[in-house]
């Protein structure tokens, strides 16, 4: 699109979205999808700088003054804070501050609040006003609304002139109680905890704020000289002292290392609270950089506010394709404008199957829902009628495969329709990515793309193909980003595949339900490939984690006579097919069940083999018989499960730990 009419847009529509979040207490998109308008403003301007309009948003504090209140000027501007959405922008943020500053220098964390921020002013000692930030140097007189929140004195414990900041929120349990009493009265539901608390503070009928309960932390001192404090930390002692409410988690850091781990806890106990935070503010500590570091007009740069990933967000959805299993199943994926869930960007997410769209009335041209299921997989949860564009065609699910064009078929009792062609190009491809994948026979720079090309090629058709390619040097050769060192790499990676276990070999080979937990299982049990193949339905039915659908799968697999010629000419090519025990691991989690959830810094894979290796065993949901919660970042609903029942959880160092 043409940036300067982009640019147009970005203002209009922001400006539009602003609003709607701070005038009438009322958004109609995430704070993420506002976010990266806001991002994608930010960089064109950089990238455009002529096309910047006067009084853009990114320049801007958001609010606007309402009627009915009177105003009050800010003496010091009431700014807002960049943002940094990870660990590289924190860390740049860092670089900054040290290229510009030579000492040394302390970090101070604070939750961030997610409320509105709050101006009080004091005359010796007594509370005199009471004031928005509204667009940062006018604000809203709110003196008399503000005198029925009880956590903020009328007197402070010393006699001084003093201006404070801080900031006005609602609990999670007075947020609940005022939904349900708009519930009972036919009232429209506030959206979360800062639209409530922002639309109470601005209620002309102080009575009504009264019974809404209120809270406010308190967390700056406007001039902090005049009362000889050197750093944030003192600041927020004094405040205490004073008599105000101060958030007791706030930390302070030698480096950035120790503010990003303080970020990392926060990420992961953030709905422990009784209170909404959506992210953690990094302030330098001492005043003496403040005006050395300086600020723009919206923000001071000696402060940044992380913002926590979101678990939801909003985008549109572009279209829907459809991808062709290994197995043949079907699944409809949908293309999105790219965005930010859960701190990675976003451009496809699974619909499912068919029952899927069709149960939500999901269309291409839709605005969706976007969440990472399970934390890994991003799936669209619905669609937002509300903001469908016009009449979008309802979704019709396709007939014939994407691929090869045979009839789809969908059988009696399963969700998936299926390409049956056995020879379908897009099944066989996805078969071979699959058996050079990581977690299968781990065959390095055999990826996607180029085993794709070298299908296409028919330099590989099957999977023993593979192992004939050193035998096709030259015609590898011949291939566009082929060097003869990235060759030589592959052929090494192919033969050390040779080596892998049984298990990598039986999830390779792509036996439908068996995953690669299923596999270990099937490996320890059976020992070899030719036990495996000689396997009834009764010995495999015996196992506990193996019920019948899987047991008839493995009996039907071995039955098939090109499989079997597969698995012959793999031995006759020198690949192992014997279960190699990798550690002889002591049987520590011997009768243990464990869960693992959200994003860790090994792939859940590694984590379930060892806790199978040592005798336990690994499951998708917890109950009162967990043993333990693996918990990685951003857990999810898992997380508040093990609380509730009460279950052991470790992190990954703790895990470590417990097996050593
Ligand atoms: P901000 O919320 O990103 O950060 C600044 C604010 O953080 C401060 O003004 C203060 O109120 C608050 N804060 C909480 N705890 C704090 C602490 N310990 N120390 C210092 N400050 C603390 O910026 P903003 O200007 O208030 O609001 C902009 C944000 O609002 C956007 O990034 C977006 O997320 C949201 N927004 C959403 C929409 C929408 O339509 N969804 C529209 C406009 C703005």
């Amino acid at each position: 699109m043409d940036p300067k009419k982009r640019v147009e847009e970005l203002v209009k529509i922001i400006e539009k979205y602003n609003y709607e979040y701070h005038v009438l207490d009322k958004p109609s998109i995430s704070d993420q999808e506002y976010d990266r308008l806001i991002g994608e403003l930010i960089e064109l301007e950089s990238n455009y700088p002529e096309l910047k309009v006067k009084n853009s948003p990114t320049e801007r504090v958001g609010g606007v003054i309402l009627e009915g209140f009177d105003k009050v000027s800010h003496e010091v501007p009431m700014l807002s804070l960049a943002n940094a959405f990870n660990e590289e922008e924190l860390k740049s943020f860092d670089e900054k501050i040290y290229k510009d500053i030579v000492f040394n220098n302390q970090y101070i964390t604070e939750l961030k609040i997610d409320g509105l921020a709050v101006s009080l002013e004091y005359k010796a000692g007594q509370f005199l006003t009471a004031a928005t930030r509204g667009d940062g140097l006018v604000g809203e007189n709110i003196t008399n609304n503000v005198k029925t929140i009880k956590t903020i004195p009328m007197s402070l414990s010393e006699k001084i002139d003093i201006t404070v900041r801080g900031e006005i929120f609602m609990s999670n349990a007075s947020f609940k109680k005022a939904n349900s009493i708009r519930e009972q009265k036919g009232e429209q539901l506030f959206a979360n905890p800062r639209n409530a608390a922002a639309g109470t503070i601005r209620q002309l009928d102080s009575k009504v704020v009264a019974q809404r309960n209120l809270d406010c932390f308190m967390y700056q001192i406007v001039k902090p000289e005049d009362y000889n404090l050197m750093n944030h930390s003192d600041s927020l002692s004094y405040l205490k002292k004073l008599g105000f409410k101060v958030n007791n988690e706030f930390e302070v850091h030698k480096d950035i290392e120790s503010v990003i781990n303080y970020v990392s806890k926060w990420t992961l106990n953030r709905n422990n609270l009784q209170y909404e935070i959506d992210g953690v503010v990094v302030k330098v500590d001492e005043y003496r950089y403040y005006e050395l570091l300086g600020r723009t007009a919206k923000s001071p740069k000696w402060a940044i506010a992380y913002k926590f990933p979101a678990e939801e967000v909003i985008t549109k959805l572009t279209s829907i394709d459809f991808q062709v299993g290994r197995t043949g199943n079907i699944t409809p994926v949908a293309n999105l404008e790219p965005v930010r869930v859960a701190g990675t960007v976003v451009r496809r997410a699974t619909l499912h199957n068919e029952d899927y769209i069709i149960d939500r009335d999901i269309r291409e041209g839709d605005y969706v829902v976007v969440r990472k299921a399970g934390d890994i997989i991003p799936e669209i949860v619905k669609a937002i009628v509300d903001r469908r564009e016009s009449d979008l065609e309802k979704f019709e699910m396709i007939i014939n495969c994407p691929k090869c064009e045979s009839k789809l078929v969908r059988g009696e009792d399963e969700a998936d329709y299926f390409c049956l062609n056995e020879i379908c190009p897009a099944r066989k491809v996805e078969g071979l990515i699959h058996f050079a994948s990581r977690q299968a026979m781990n065959i390095d720079g055999l990826g996607e793309k180029l085993v794709e090309q070298l299908y296409s090629e028919e330099i590989i058709k099957t999977i023993p193909d593979i192992y004939a390619l050193k035998k096709k040097a030259y015609e590898l050769l011949e291939l566009e980003r082929m060097g003869a060192k990235s060759i030589n790499n592959l052929l090494e990676a192919v033969e050390e595949s040779k080596k892998q276990s049984l298990e990598k070999l039986i999830f390779g080979m792509g036996i439908k339900h068996v995953g690669s937990k299923v596999s270990l299982i099937l490996a320890k049990e059976f020992k070899s490939m030719d036990n495996l193949m000689n396997a009834t339905y009764e010995e495999l039915i015996s196992i506990d984690e193996v019920g019948d659908v899987i047991a008839n799968s493995v009996v039907d697999y071995f039955k098939d006579n090109d499989n079997l010629n597969i698995v012959t000419e793999l031995q006759l090519l020198g690949l192992n097919t014997e279960y190699i025990s990798r550690i002889n691991r002591k049987q520590i989690f011997e009768g243990m069940t464990f869960v693992i959830t959200g994003t860790l810094s090994k792939s859940r894979d590694y984590y379930k083999n060892l806790i199978i290796e040592s005798g336990g065993k690994v499951t998708n949901s917890i109950s009162k018989k967990t043993s333990y919660v693996l918990v990685g970042e951003n857990p999810g609903s898992k997380y508040q499960k093990a609380l509730d029942l009460s279950v052991e959880m470790l992190n990954e160092n703790g895990f470590v730990h417990l097996l050593k």
